[in-house]
């Protein structure tokens, strides 16, 4: 089985926020005559403006505003009017959007149980009870809500429903967690033909769950990364041309920040094949290039020949380097390129990586010289290509720069090694030079 690349996105946010759909899961269920009984005595109950609802005569209405974690504001709405009873929880995200979205779902409910009161007269016990629980993964919120209906003492209705928002609080469909170029694939991967307008469906850290009327379908993370990156991933046009820029031999202290600056400046991103003893001196400028999204990639220890020291101090000279790459920013690398691009079948059984060498070299380390290196680039740069630079020399700097503009200019998207085998939908298979993925 192949190791396939992670991709961890983590925030900070969304950790706190999985801790806090933990907390929530559990806590959320307010006895409703508990919720009733909460609101102290000498507070006057006054109903939010925010909900509607046209339950006439209120013996008891409250609206609590609670947190949890200090981050997630809960709303809850009890009433009691003689034998109708409704206990509403739901939460306020602080995304605009989504709290307007989920603010008329709640409406939508509470009307439709006023609806049916007004209509059905006296009655038996009647009794609302709207809870929710909150996920979160990367990017994405999902709220669900359960929603129970006891009329008189037997019936009884219940109706779930999940919504997932993205950062901007904007409500998405199942096909809008997917990369562009994947989304006419996304039904199928749930097994249907396409989804039902406004389809359930929740993101948690393990799964992606669509609810349908046969039932939930999860499709689980591993499942998921095989075919495409999540939302997050960046929008690029799956049949433009693509290239990947890479930098081998850094992070360099002169030269790796002044081209972090020019990329960051042209919104392009690229993969760093760093070498160990570079990592451990500048860790700062390895989790700079972690932070701003380029992708990581392993070029060796001390940049010895694979073929000459052997399968096993090979290996070994990658994992101390992926050690001190994750010890300074938090994620593992990707990618192996092996010093020279040299190994041999034994090594390449041995390294438990993808290796990628390249398809356009402009020996910018022979050539020391701005005007070449741009040259060079420009004239061997075609679609699927990866490109060998080497940010340790300042012209091999400048040069790719200003290979980027001219190439930025006839229309190439620069991707980083990751990026590229997903777009192309080629896996990354180990034990195999990679040159160019078309
Ligand atoms: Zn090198």
């Amino acid at each position: 089985m192949q190791r396939k690349p992670r991709r961890k996105a983590e925030t900070k946010m969304s950790r706190a926020k999985k801790n806090l759909s933990l907390l929530l899961s559990f806590v959320l269920v307010l006895g409703l005559f508990g919720c009733v009984a909460e609101v102290p005595p000498s507070e006057e109950p006054k109903p939010d403006p925010a909900l509607k609802g046209v339950l006439s005569e209120v013996e008891q209405q409250a609206v609590l505003t609670s947190t949890y974690a200090g981050q997630l504001e809960v709303k809850t709405l009890s009433r009691q009017n003689g034998n109708t009873v409704m206990g509403v929880h739901y939460p306020v995200t602080g995304m605009t959007a989504a709290d307007a979205d989920i603010l008329a779902y709640v409406n939508e409910r509470i009307a439709s149980f006023d609806t049916y009161i007004l209509s059905a007269g006296e009655k038996d016990f009647r009794m609302l009870s709207l809870d929710f629980s909150v996920s979160a993964y990367d990017d994405y919120t999902s709220v669900t809500f359960n929603e129970v209906r006891f009329y008189g003492e037997n019936a009884r209705e219940a109706v779930t429903i999940c919504r997932t928002y993205g950062a901007d609080g904007t409500r998405l469909t199942p096909e809008e967690l997917f990369i562009k170029g994947k989304r006419a694939k996304v039904p199928g991967m749930f097994g249907v033909e396409s989804f039902p307008e406004g389809v359930s469906f929740r993101v948690t850290e393990e799964a992606v769950t669509v609810m349908l009327e046969t039932g939930d379908v999860s499709l689980k993370r591993e499942e998921i990364e095989k075919i495409c990156l999540a939302y997050s991933a960046r929008d690029l046009d799956p049949d433009g041309k693509m290239i990947a820029i890479t930098y081998d031999d850094g992070p360099s202290s002169a030269n790796t920040g002044r081209l972090l600056d020019g990329l960051k400046e042209r919104g392009v991103l690229a993969t760093f094949f760093m070498v160990g003893t570079n990592v451990s001196y500048y860790p700062k400028l390895v989790r700079r290039i972690a932070e701003e999204g380029h992708c990581l990639g392993n070029h060796s220890y001390d940049h010895p020949q694979f073929t000459k020291i052997g399968a096993e101090k090979s290996v070994e000279q990658v994992e101390k380097t992926s050690k001190l790459i994750e010890d300074a920013c938090g994620k593992r690398p990707l990618f192996v390129r092996p010093p020279y691009g040299s190994t041999n079948e034994e090594v390449r059984q041995a390294l438990e990586y993808t290796l990628i060498l390249w398809s356009v070299d402009p020996e910018d380390w022979k050539y020391r010289d701005v005007d070449t290196v741009r040259e060079h680039i420009v004239d061997g740069a075609h679609d699927g290509a990866i490109v060998l630079v080497h940010d340790i020399h300042s012209t091999s700097v400048e040069g790719s720069l200003a290979a980027i503009d001219i190439l930025l200019e006839e229309g190439y998207q620069f991707v980083t090694v990751e990026e590229l085998f997903l777009h192309r939908d080629v896996e990354p298979v180990f034990a195999k030079h990679w040159y160019s993925v078309k």
